[in-house]
């Protein structure tokens, strides 16, 4: 995520760390560099001004008086200037029973894919809720259908309408949503390659009819400074109360996420990260800097863990790992775990770089396919082998082998593997019981 800037920024710090004091004429240096990694990463200019100047006299201001300054001090000052940048606090998105939200943006910008999220996102925070989702694309063909589909998709209901036009069908979804007991209504919106008078005059008019309580601004990443003009013609037709960035798995440079808020004066909310329904990452200022500096954010990634596994699933595999007493069938769960998990490529975004870049994409597919092979040689053994397998003699083996289209030496692999899994259940469970010991004599 923000690859350059976060590249850029990791360099600087552990630069800074190399040195164990700062004098006047390296800040001066240090700043320069922050400046133009900033400018590198499509920060407007202004704004980067306004950043190393704070930093400089955040840092100054510390210490006057010693004319030196430690690294960690100055790293602190310009990671606390970017959260600020950022909102401080985290701006979660809260809805109420009743609540009407609508997205808003551009044509391509991700509002249709980012409602569907949204609603599986409310969906599995409010399950005993009645959601509702309706679309206002009247002017792409086929731009319904997709919200419909989506809808289907992630069980929850869209709203049919007999409308041939944006406002009627506005009326028409209102009603639907207001005599029908639902808790939350999602609005789709159409947009316009750029906008334009036609588009605000309609956008005004349908927002007056639903009356959202949360006015959600799409922006696509992708398209750079260009984006914070548009969110400010959006911001001038319809009350946007937050934003949400679309595509920053696609490379997306950091500029907009760190300028929206100054620009429009209201918070990022989430961060689009690809294309399926739960693909959408709320925006945490702390955790977000820390992942530009390179450090990781191993907290969203166990929170995306979370969803994803089953918790009754979770526990099982903890409790076999916790016991020493590991079966291959619970090795299996374990991979399957790990695959619902998706793309390795995929977790390592989350990961410190020090880390992640210890491994190539060659590796990580290498283990992507292996973790897949493994999954099939567990399941072509009996039962009875999956509990003992020191049964697998070569003959065994071999059965084995043919049976998952693999070689005796795939199968001769996953046991090794295996055992090394056993081998540290067997070190957890050790250090389980000597962590439960009273410590006195
Ligand atoms: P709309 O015209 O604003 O409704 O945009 P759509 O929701 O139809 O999205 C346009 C394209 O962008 C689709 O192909 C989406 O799958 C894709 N898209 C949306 N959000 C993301 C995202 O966060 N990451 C990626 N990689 N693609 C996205
Ligand atoms: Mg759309």
């Amino acid at each position: 995520m923000f690859e350059r800037l976060s590249s850029a920024l990791h360099n600087i710090a552990t630069r800074l760390r190399g040195s164990r004091l700062i004098r006047e004429d390296d800040l001066t240096e240090i700043v320069q560099q922050v400046r133009q990694s900033l400018l590198d990463s499509d920060v407007p200019q202004q704004l980067a001004e306004d950043i190393i100047g704070k930093l400089r006299a955040s840092v100054v201001a510390q210490q006057r008086i010693q004319g030196v300054k430690p690294a960690e001090q100055i790293i602190h000052a310009l990671q606390q200037q970017l959260i600020d940048l950022l909102g401080g606090e985290p701006s979660p998105l809260v809805l109420k029973r009743g609540d009407v939200l609508m997205v808003v943006g551009l044509q391509g910008s991700g509002k249709t894919t980012t409602l569907a999220k949204l609603a599986y996102r409310m969906k599995q925070e409010h399950p005993g809720w009645r959601i509702l989702m309706g679309s206002l694309d009247y002017y792409r063909p086929a731009a319904r259908e997709q919200l419909a589909q989506l809808a289907g998709q992630i069980q929850v209901d869209y709203a049919s309408v007999s409308a041939t036009e944006p406002i009627g069908a506005a009326r028409e979804i209102s009603q639907c949503y207001r005599s029908n007991g639902y808790d939350l209504l999602l609005v789709d919106t159409a947009g316009r390659l750029q906008t334009d008078a036609a588009l605000m005059e309609e956008l005004v008019a349908v927002h007056g009819i639903c009356r959202p309580t949360d006015t959600i601004l799409v922006l696509d990443s992708m398209i750079g400074q260009a984006s914070l003009g548009v969110a400010k013609e959006f911001a001038k037709a319809v009350p946007v109360s937050g934003g949400i960035l679309t595509k920053i798995d696609s490379g997306a440079r950091a500029g907009i996420a760190l300028a929206f808020r100054t620009s429009i004066k209201q918070p990022l909310l989430f961060l689009g990260v690809g294309e399926l329904r739960d693909d959408l990452e709320p925006l945490i200022p702390a955790r977000m800097v820390q992942r530009l500096f390179g450090e990781g954010d191993l907290a969203t990634l166990a929170e995306r863990a979370q969803g994803r596994i089953a918790e009754q699933e979770r526990l099982q595999a903890e409790k076999a790992l916790r016991s020493g007493k590991m079966t291959l069938n619970d090795f299996a769960a374990q991979l399957k775990m790990m695959r619902s998990l998706g793309s390795m490529m995929s977790m390592a975004r989350y990961l410190p770089r020090e880390l992640s870049i210890q491994v190539t994409p060659e590796q990580m597919e290498k283990g992507e396919k292996e973790i897949g092979m493994f999954g099939a040689i567990i399941s072509s053994m009996t039962p009875r082998e999956r509990l003992v397998p020191a049964l697998l003699t070569s003959s065994r083996k071999k059965r084995v082998a043919r049976g998952a289209g693999v070689s005796v030496a795939d199968v001769n692999r996953l046991l090794t593997a295996f055992e090394e899994l056993q081998r540290y259940a067997t070190m957890m469970k050790n250090f389980g019981y000597s962590q439960q010991k009273p410590r006195v004599r």
